[in-house]
């Protein structure tokens, strides 16, 4: 006899939204921050001014896989500090917490990402999302295996995406010729005894992960994974344990947006992620993945734009998660 009334499938979205309302409202989101040409492309790196600075796109990822897009989402950029939340996952995932947490803390510091004052008050990076806790990552990976780190971590950021992901050469090339800062700081870990003495192997691999190539709805769909405690909500595969995902969160809401963490966690209230090619990941656990992608950058390396879409979104769907 057949069901007198037929199972409604429930909407994914926030507030039992349609995806046809939400893909209307990141169009308009897009359209509404078009012409906000605030920021500065970052000069540090050469390839990364040789973008177009107008760029602009926005992808969500429900938990159970559903994406829509928005804006440029064709166009593909470096993930550059995007990597670092699954780089320091995998690291716990190979060598578990308590070598990881030999070689980095967990606290926030106040300072820029690419800052060395805390490594030298304390000889310890303060966390993974920063670029001395990156390269120490980075390096206990090519210490505990040097011929087969890259392949293991670019497989990994594959599984994340669903799909092979390739380096940019031309970046990490641009990106290592003016590395005086990096190199610094991997000399300073190299100093206090953090890591070994194949600082090229180290910086190698970090420089790496830095220039794999990605399109916003990666972001959206590696961020949908850390929102299903480490299953890839397209393929269903489990990436990454659901103990280091619920790890790696933790981070990425005290640390993940540098020096304006705190801010961040005011305004937005999610896990986050900023990359200095102009790309933003956000969480929401247990229930999506968002990303925001626009080029132009504020003093703290986050995107302008993309900053201003993802507190749009947080705020019109309720996502903080201090709400009560
Ligand atoms: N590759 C960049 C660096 O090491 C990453 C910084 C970022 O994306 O915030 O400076």
């Amino acid at each position: 006899m057949p069901d007198p009334q037929p199972a409604v499938a429930s909407s994914p979205w926030p507030g039992g939204r349609s995806s046809a309302q939400v893909q209307a409202q990141l169009d308009a989101l897009v359209a509404q921050l078009r012409p906000e040409r605030g920021g500065e492309l970052p000069g540090y790196i050469p390839e990364l001014a040789n973008v177009d600075g107008d760029a602009c796109a926005l992808a969500v990822c429900s938990a159970d896989g559903e994406l829509l897009l928005a804006g440029d989402h064709a166009q593909a950029f470096s993930l550059q500090s995007m990597s670092k939340p699954f780089v320091y996952a995998q690291a716990l995932e190979l060598l578990g917490r308590e070598a990881v947490h030999r070689k980095v803390d967990v606290e926030p510091t106040g300072e820029a990402f690419n800052s060395i004052v805390e490594l030298e008050e304390d000889h310890l990076p303060y966390n993974p999302m920063i670029n001395s806790g990156a390269i120490a990552m980075s390096a206990l990976l090519h210490h505990a295996d040097p011929d087969g780190a890259w392949a293991r971590l670019r497989g990994m950021f594959s599984q994340l995406a669903g799909r092979a992901l390739h380096i940019r050469g031309g970046i990490a090339r641009s990106e290592l010729s003016a590395s005086h800062r990096n190199r610094a700081i991997a000399w300073l870990l190299r100093h206090f005894e953090v890591i070994g003495d194949d600082i090229d192997g180290a910086l190698l691999l970090y420089t790496g992960q830095c220039a794999l190539m990605v399109e916003v709805a990666d972001l959206a769909v590696m961020a949908a994974t850390l929102a299903r405690g480490g299953v890839q909500p397209r393929t269903g595969e489990r990436v990454l344990s659901a103990a280091h995902a619920r790890d790696v969160l933790a981070l990425m809401t005290t640390c993940g947006m540098y020096d304006s963490s705190g801010r961040w966690a005011y305004e937005v209230g999610i896990p986050a992620k900023s990359g200095v090619s102009g790309g933003i990941l956000a969480v929401v656990p247990g229930r999506l993945g968002l990303a925001a992608w626009s080029p132009r950058l504020d003093a703290h390396g986050h995107s302008l734009r993309g900053q201003a879409a993802l507190r749009a979104l947080a705020q019109d769907w309720g996502l903080s998660l201090f709400t009560v």
